[in-house]
Order: structure tokens, then C-alpha cells, then sequence
């Protein structure tokens, strides 16, 4: 009956890495892309772990060397309490210096693009300007798609397994079940555009993504070419009325209320035409879904779950979801493992990381603290009127999570008190010697937080021990040695 083995609903980062890697095991795979690509999407600044650990994997290193996209070192931040901007770079890890130590900045039509061609390549029937309107069922179990293709003509198609990565705007994320719960914490909204002729840090650190916290919220500057930057504003929820309107003006009100951003603005002009002329908001964009997967169906990136761009982990999730779920899926399809325990590994994992990144991400917003400014005091407020909480480190330290229904505290140890402090006493440490560096390695909140995208990185460079691998289920399954299944601990 299976006319395919998966059904993959969306090409971006995710599903293209869940279908390649599937395909690559002689899978019947299928890809239903709404769109054609290339197409726009934001996030586009990247991590290591998804440029040298998936894309090693996926097998397109060479083709994003050739694409020259903007090499990235690490971050420089105007956050916490020193005036100055200060670096991090992902080369002070303990496992990576050198060329693996960096990560790119990406425009994504043509990240996104290298991805889905390359799938297509790897045997994936890729079939875009097709939109998926819903799933089929079967006795409890999803077994295909419905979806119309470029001339609006509807058809069905069926497959063991469908993956919907389909993105924060998925039609069908809720057919596996659960519901969507969103961040309290992280409620708020971002309005971005892109300018030519924006300064540029100095060497080496001219490819960092630069983040600066303001009175209203924080800017992120991403560089992605010598001459087109990437310029956004993330502020409360609440500053709707504020951008609705004019949104030229409202963008030009915010980058002057923040120093740092205007200089560096200073002599460049905003893109005003093609794929990069529009101003756009985007907002209730950090969630998460209570259940990940149902008998034929999983959920994977952004229909799965989001957190706040802060720290670039959207596709690095993404990509990384793509992958816990193709280990599971090719373990079932080859008849080695049983699918509950599959999925359940791959959920797991997934929310481990999830969780790992929304604690993290908390703690660094709560470095940076302006008490006079509404942006920053109502996230104070927010975190200390939880209810029966004394305060945020004793929640944090306890294992315990402020947004119960968004992070499953339960499935990982949680970040430990002192972690959560020492990660803001490097925030209030004055800058290094050289005026700017900061090793945000040295917090082991900041360690765990990397650590599993480490491991992605050394299984891909063909490094990879799996001995201190641990698997957040009892008695769980670890990465097999080609890391594509899963198998039983040795
Ligand atoms: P997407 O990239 O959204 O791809 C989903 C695909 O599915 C799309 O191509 C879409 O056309 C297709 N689709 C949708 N519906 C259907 C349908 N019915 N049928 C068929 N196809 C369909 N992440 C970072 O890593 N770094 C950043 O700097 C960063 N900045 C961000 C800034 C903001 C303001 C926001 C909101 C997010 C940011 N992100 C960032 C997150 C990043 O955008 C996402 O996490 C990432 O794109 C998720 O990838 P995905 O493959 O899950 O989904």
C-alpha cells in the first residue's frame, strides 16, 4: 500500500536533512515544498555543529565552500553591564580551533537552496510549488498526505512515515496530537530589513553577528556579504502599535535609540527593492509542542518548536531534529529496533536540547538587566513573580523550569545554580586585556549548552566517541557507529 517510505512536508534546513539522510539508506523518499525555491527566510546566522557536523554529514561542504558565504568566528555582544562590546569565539573550545571552529552567516535562499538541490542529488523526489493540506489516517496510525500540486490539482499520496517540517506556520503540526504551548518569557517580536554599506567589526571578528541590547529590547547586525547586513529588533510583544503602522519610520526611531546600531549604520541605506526591500515582522515565534511524534508522524524544526534568536540555534534545532529523527526512522525501517523506542529516543534527545538552549538562552537575558527600561524590567518581573519561587537561580538550580509546559524539565538534569551564576558573573567581569574578549566557554552552562553539537561535529569528522554518551531515557539507545540508526549501548 506504502507508495513511499517517508513523506517529507517542507524544504528548509530540517527537511531536507531528515529526507537526504533517509534517502541516503535506499529509502523511497518524497519532498512537497509549498514554495520554489529559492525562496526567502529569516535565521540566518549559524553554528558550528550544523555547518561542519550535519552538512559534513549531508554531504555539501564543498558546495558551501564554493558559495563563499560570510565566515563567523563567534559574537560580539553590547550586553550586561559593561559599556563596551565584548567577543566570544567558538575557537577557545576545548574540542575545535582552526577551520572547524567557525561557523557561516548565510543568506538562507541560498543556503536553503544547496540543501534541497542537494537532496534531490542524494535521491530524494523533490517536488516544489506543492502544498500539503492535510495527512491521512489510518486505524490511529498517519500513513500519507494530501497536497496540490503547482496546477491546484489535489492528490494523495501514502508512506510509512510522514515528517512534518513544514515550519512555524504548519497546517498539520496538530494532527500529531498535542498542543503548541508559547514561552511567556520569550514573547516578542522582531522587525527586520536589510541595509547595504554598514560598518563591519574589526579583523578578525568582522564576520560576528553583533548583538546589542537597548532600552526597547536588543539589535542583532549580521553581515552577510562585504556589503549587505542583516539588521533586526527584537522587542516586547507589546510594541505592535508601535511598528504597524509606519514601519520605515518605526525601524529608523529604533536603530537611532541605539547608539552602537546607528553608527554602524551611519553611512549605509536600507535595501528597498527585490527579496531584501521589505521591512518584516515577525511575532509569537517561541514555543514548543507537547508531542513530537504519533505511530506515522513526527514533528521536526520550527513545527516542533522555536526559542528566540538570540544565540542562532533555529536551524542548528532544526537540522539536529532532521537527524534524531532519520536515525529513528532508519532504524525502524530496517526492522532493527522497535518504533516506541525509537521515537522516544528521538523526542527525548530533542527536548533535552531544546531545554538546554530555553534555560541558556533565559540566563543570558537575564545577564543584561536595565531596570529603567521596560523591555528588561518586565523580564525581570516576569521571571521573580513566578509563583512560589523565591527567585530565578533557585528555580534554575533546582532542575525545575519556569515555563512547566514548555521546557520538560524532567527529561534532563537541568542547569545547575552555579552554572546560572557563573555565566553572569562573566557578563559583569570587566573586558579582557585586549579590551574585548570574554571566553563564554568558561561557564559550564555555556559547555552543556554546545556540548551535543560538539559531538555532531566529531562523529562527522569520523572522531566520534560515543562513551560518554548518555541517553536522557533509562536503559536508551545510542548514535550507531555511522550515525544514521540507533543501536543498543556496546
Ligand atoms: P523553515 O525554514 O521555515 O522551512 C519550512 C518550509 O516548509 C518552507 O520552505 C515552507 O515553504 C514549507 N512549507 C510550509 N507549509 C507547507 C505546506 N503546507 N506544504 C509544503 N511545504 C510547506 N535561526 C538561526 O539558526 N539563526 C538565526 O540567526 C535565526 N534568526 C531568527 C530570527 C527570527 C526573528 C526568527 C523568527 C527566527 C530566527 N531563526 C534563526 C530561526 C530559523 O528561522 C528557523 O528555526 C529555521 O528556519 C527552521 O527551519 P525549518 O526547516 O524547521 O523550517
Amino acid at each position: 500500500m506504502s507508495g513511499f517510505d517517508l513523506i517529507v512536508v517542507g524544504g528548509g534546513p530540517g527537511g531536507s536533512t531528515v529526507s537526504t539522510l533517509v534517502a541516503a539508506q535506499g529509502h523511497r523518499v518524497l519532498l512537497l515544498e509549498k514554495e520554489e525555491f529559492p525562496r526567502y527566510q529569516i535565521g540566518e546566522s549559524l553554528l558550528p555543529s550544523t555547518v561542519h557536523g550535519i552538512c559534513r554529514l549531508l554531504g555539501v561542504s564543498e558546495a558551501l565552500a564554493e558559495a563563499a558565504f560570510m565566515p563567523k568566528r563567534g559574537g560580539t555582544f553590547r550586553w550586561g553591564t559593561s559599556p563596551e562590546p565584548w567577543t566570544f569565539s567558538f575557537a577557545v573550545s576545548e574540542h575545535f580551533s582552526g577551520p572547524t571552529s567557525t561557523a557561516y552567516q548565510v543568506e538562507r535562499m541560498k543556503f536553503d537552496k544547496i540543501l534541497l538541490d542537494n537532496a534531490r542529488t542524494k535521491g530524494v523526489d523533490v517536488r516544489e510549488q506543492c502544498s500539503v493540506v492535510d495527512v491521512v489516517e489510518e486505524d490511529g496510525r498517519v500513513v500519507g498526505v494530501v497536497y496540490d500540486d503547482p496546477d491546484g490539482v489535489r492528490h494523495t499520496e501514502h508512506a510509512r512515515y510522514v515528517v512534518d517540517a513544514s515550519g512555524n506556520k504548519s497546517r498539520i503540526h496538530s494532527r500529531v496530537g498535542g498542543k503548541r504551548y508559547y514561552s511567556e518569557f520569550f514573547k516578542n517580536l522582531a522587525m527586520f530589513g536589510y541595509f547595504e554599506g554598514g560598518k563591519r567589526l574589526p579583523a578578525p571578528n568582522s564576520g560576528n553577528i553583533l548583538c546589542a541590547a537597548f532600552s526597547s529590547g536588543w539589535f542583532w547586525y549580521i553581515p552577510l556579504t562585504d556589503t549587505l547586513t542583516s539588521v533586526g529588533a527584537v522587542l516586547r510583544y507589546d510594541a505592535v502599535e508601535r511598528v504597524r503602522q509606519d514601519k520605515e519610520q518605526a525601524l529608523a526611531d529604533l536603530i537611532e535609540e541605539c547608539p552602537l546600531i546607528a553608527d554602524y549604520l551611519s553611512d549605509a541605506r536600507r535595501v528597498t527593492t527585490g527579496p531584501y526591500g521589505e521591512i518584516r515582522i515577525r511575532k509569537d515565534y517561541s514555543y514548543s509542542a507537547d508531542k513530537f511524534w504519533r505511530p506515522g508522524m513526527v514533528l521536526i524544526g520550527d513545527a516542533a518548536c522555536f526559542i528566540d534568536p538570540v544565540f542562532s540555534s533555529g536551524v542548528h534545532l532544526a537540522t539536529y531534529s532532521g537527524l534524531l529523527a532519520a536515525r529513528s526512522i532508519n532504524s525502524v525501517l530496517s526492522g532493527e529496533l522497535d518504533e516506541a523506542r525509537c521515537f522516544e529516543e528521538f523526542e527525548a534527545r530533542y527536548r533535552k536540547e531544546f531545554s538546554l538552549f530555553h534555560d541558556f538562552l533565559v540566563a543570558f537575558y537575564d545577564m543584561h538587566q536595565d531596570t529603567d527600561s521596560y523591555f528588561w524590567k518586565a523580564k525581570k518581573v516576569t521571571l521573580s513573580s513566578a509563583p512560589a519561587l523565591e527567585s530565578f537561580v533557585e528555580l534554575v538550580g533546582g532542575g525545575a523550569s519556569l515555563e512547566t509546559g514548555l521546557v520538560d524539565a524532567g527529561s534532563y538534569d537541568g542547569v545547575r545554580k552555579s552554572a546560572f551564576k557563573e555565566l553572569k558573573e562573566l557578563a559583569d567581569r570587566p573586558t579582557g586585556e585586549d579590551g574585548t574578549d570574554r571566553d563564554l566557554f568558561e561557564s559550564e552552562l555555556v559547555e552543556s549548552v554546545m556540548e551535543e553539537g560538539t559531538r555532531i561535529q566529531l562523529h562527522a569528522l569520523g572522531a566520534g566517541d560515543d562513551a560518554d554518551d548518555v541517553s536522557p531515557v533509562a536503559g536508551g539507545l545510542v548514535p550507531s557507529a555511522d550515525g544514521l540508526h540507533w543501536a543498543e549501548r556496546g
